[in-house]
């Protein structure tokens, strides 16, 4: 079985993707950190990320592996070195784009992403998921939600724990919407398997929906699927 969530930055699909997993025993292919962990490469080895032909053969060599940790966190390994939290970073979100529109970084992800569905049922999360990767998943959904909803929830993620007043955050809202919309732009524009909803995607905007609601959503496509 392969359930395919796409949707833009911030639109909630890595949590729902982790709870899809745990709730169906499902592997989870999140592929926005391969290109991430791509970026990133490029970055600490100083190749600029406006050299095609470098940041292409970069991507060719490196080794990205994901290990699962109890709790439902994935750790993300590059030649290696655990990177989880380097790809996160404001430098990495802002060069992704760039990296992710090269049509041969794209050909050097498609094999390990497709390789996981082979052996495993499994939920994949990304922009081109349902149209380029598996065309022919299972359940497709396009999960979208209002931007400035996706900016507050990303910030919020961000400071979990911390008592922090929401108004004291706002510039960081307005500086993370913008990242977001700038982000979707290129992703949605680039030539090569854009951010866009496949033809036979269940659309799902979650900006009035708790997570566990959007959850249920997609585990009864699953089901539906399951007994067809
Ligand atoms: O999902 P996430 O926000 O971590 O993705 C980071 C970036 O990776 C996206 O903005 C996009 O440029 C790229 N990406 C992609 N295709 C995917 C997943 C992510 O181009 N399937």
């Amino acid at each position: 079985m392969i359930v395919a969530i796409d949707g833009p930055a911030g639109s909630g699909k890595s949590t729902i993707a982790r709870e899809i997993a745990r709730r169906h025993g499902f592997e989870k292919l999140d592929t926005g950190a391969m290109y991430r962990a791509v970026t990133f490469a490029a970055l600490s080895r100083g190749i600029d990320l406006a050299d095609e032909d470098g940041v292409c053969h970069l991507a060719r060599l490196v080794n990205i592996v994901f290990q699962p940790q109890p709790g439902g966190v994935t750790r993300v390994f590059l030649d290696g070195e655990d990177v989880s939290s380097q790809i996160r970073t404001p430098e990495v979100d802002a060069g992704v784009s760039k990296v992710s529109a090269y049509p041969d970084v794209r050909v050097a992800m498609l094999a390990p992403q497709r390789a996981v569905a082979r052996q495993h049922d499994v939920v994949a999360e990304g922009r081109d998921i349902g149209t380029v990767v598996f065309p022919d998943a299972d359940v497709k959904v396009f999960l979208t939600a209002d931007p400035r909803e996706r900016a507050r929830r990303r910030v919020l993620q961000r400071h979990e724990g911390e008592q922090v007043d929401l108004s004291a955050l706002e510039p960081e809202i307005a500086e993370t919407l913008a990242s977001i919309e700038r982000r979707d732009a290129l992703d949605a524009s680039r030539d090569v398997a854009p951010l866009v909803a496949a033809a036979d995607a269940v659309r799902i905007d979650s900006t009035a929906y708790s997570i566990e609601e959007v959850v249920d959503q997609i585990s009864a496509l699953i089901e539906e699927a399951q007994r067809a």
